[in-house]
């Protein structure tokens, strides 16, 4: 099993000194993320997520706030428990066989570290239908055995278009422009992509080359040298959005090529 780091940050929080059981909740959503939950309980003034782990539709397992910490998800039964969330509305839903399987793994491994076999659902402690009448609780309680686990740290968050992406990142490391990495294209973009003439050469080059044989222009390798083919690519795109057919890509190439204009 692998535990995905989630790298949040969280107020201030107290050591759980003792933990005697593990607690199951859903979020009560059908979709939602880690992210989701810990911004949704920040807005409640806690210090973030208040359950220790996240466990996803699809089997993902994510940290919640540390393990090590006091959580914020049964009143009255925090300070000797450990709480998992199951993403998922289950007084209605069904739970898909790969989080159940994620959330058996879980609480096995949580059992055998803390030498514990105490688990409740939230209902059990509290007044509330948490988590649902159709959580497959006995399955998931009742697990045990030997799991190994992993940990391993969150995907960096991404966002609009690769290759925008990539033609930004390497415009600021050539010094064209110092723009936000963002993947979307727009006016700083274009303004921070430099003439090519025609025979440029290098990583900016071959990004060029790269936009054009997905556009359906065939450069031929992707190999950062403005030669023949390439030269005749550029121009047929030029020709193709009544451009200049010169050859040299400048602004207004730039900016058909960043879909602009
Ligand atoms: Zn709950």
């Amino acid at each position: 099993m692998k535990i995905i780091e989630s790298n949040l940050s969280f107020g201030s929080m107290s050591r759980r000194s003792k933990t005697n059981r593990i607690i199951l909740h859903h979020a009560e959503a059908s979709t939602c993320t880690v992210q989701d939950v810990h911004r949704w309980h920040k807005n409640n003034g806690w210090a973030g997520i208040g359950y220790h782990f996240f466990v996803r539709k699809d089997g993902s397992v994510y940290r919640g706030r540390p393990e090590n910490t006091v959580g914020s998800h049964a009143y009255g039964s925090n300070s000797d428990s450990i709480g998992i969330c199951f993403e998922g509305a289950y007084m209605t839903e069904t739970m898909p066989a790969a989080q159940k399987t994620a959330g058996k793994e879980l609480v096995a491994y949580l059992k055998k570290k803390y030498g514990i076999s105490k688990v409740q659902a939230h209902r059990d402690v509290c007044a509330t239908s948490c988590p649902g009448t159709n959580f497959p609780f006995s399955d998931i309680a009742g697990s045990s055995g030997s799991v190994s686990v992993t940990t391993t740290p969150s995907k960096p968050a991404t966002s609009g278009d690769a290759w925008v992406r990539r033609l930004q990142t390497e415009c600021n490391a050539q010094g064209f422009s110092k723009q936000a990495v963002d993947g979307i294209a727009g006016p700083n973009t274009l303004a921070g992509c430099p003439q090519l003439g025609r025979t440029s050469r290098g990583n900016i080059t071959a990004l060029l080359q790269e936009r054009l044989n997905t556009l359906g222009y065939n450069c031929g390798a992707v190999d950062g040298i403005n030669g023949v083919k390439t030269q005749a690519a550029i121009k047929a795109f030029q020709r193709a959005h009544n451009l200049v057919a010169d050859g040299i890509v400048g602004p207004k190439t730039w900016s058909k090529l960043l879909g602009l204009s």
